[in-house]
């Protein structure tokens, strides 16, 4: 019988040579091949198939996309967000994570497609199932649902600025009672405050930080009425602001 492979066929799974088998199996790793379909094996010099997608996501899509979702949520912890932690170089910043972000959901999308595409030939597969590799399939999406969350509810500043709160109306409560601002520590609770300063009567604004031209931080309002546009409430009489 005619053996249709070409003289340099491998398998696409380990590399091994696949001329003259028994088996439409790879011996070395289980892969199965179909003589006639070109892209179910390597050739020296051929064409990447397609079929390589055909595998759960890889190193470099575990590590980058929770590395993208940490460095988000750090910098979500300050009022303004990523345009008051990182100011101009928000603006190379986000659109590269934002690329990042995209090319880590094409890559996934692509997986799938490649899985489903390729699955009659890996139900011919004799390798043994690599149980624990499903759990990769939830990272993205996890970190997806992560970052969403976080843009929505902006749960990480919300968190640290309340593991802070006793600090801040300590400070507020004394800026009140007439104390000068300026002698105020510059580390309030877990946050860097550049300035303080009572603004209107009553009100006590907490510079953190600038997005452009605009000054971000936290103000305390004993009259809990303001809100809207620029002001998102955190606790009772706090607010996160961009003047
Ligand atoms: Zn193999």
């Amino acid at each position: 019988m005619s053996d249709p492979l070409p003289e340099t066929a491998v398998c696409i799974g380990c590399g091994y040579s696949l001329r003259g088998l028994s088996e439409l199996v790879c011996p070395e790793c289980g892969r199965a091949f179909i003589p006639g379909e070109r892209t179910t094996f390597k050739e020296d010099g051929g064409r990447l198939s397609w079929r390589r997608w055909a595998c759960e996501p890889r190193a470099w899509h575990l590590i980058s996309a929770p590395l993208l979702t940490v460095a988000y949520l750090c910098c979500s912890t300050k009022p303004g967000g990523l345009l008051g932690v990182l100011d101009l170089w928000a603006l190379l910043i986000i659109p590269a994570g934002m690329l990042l972000l995209l090319i880590l959901g094409i890559d996934y999308a692509a997986r799938v497609v490649a899985i489903t595409a390729d699955r009659r030939r890996a139900s011919l597969d004799k390798a043994k199932q690599q149980h624990a590799h499903w759990l990769r399939w939830f990272v993205l999406p996890v970190c997806v649902a992560v970052l969403i969350s976080a843009v929505i509810s902006l749960w990480p500043m919300r968190i640290r600025f309340h593991l802070s709160l006793k600090a801040f109306e300590d400070a507020a409560y004394s800026v009140q009672s007439g104390k000068d601002p300026g002698e105020l520590p510059r580390q309030i609770g877990s946050y860097r405050v550049i300035d303080v300063r009572l603004t209107q009567p009553g009100d006590v604004f907490f510079l953190t930080g600038y997005s452009g031209l605009d000054r971000v931080g936290f103000l305390y309002r004993p009259d809990d009425q303001k809100s809207g546009g620029a002001y998102i409430r955190l606790a009772p009489c706090w607010y996160a602001v961009m003047y």
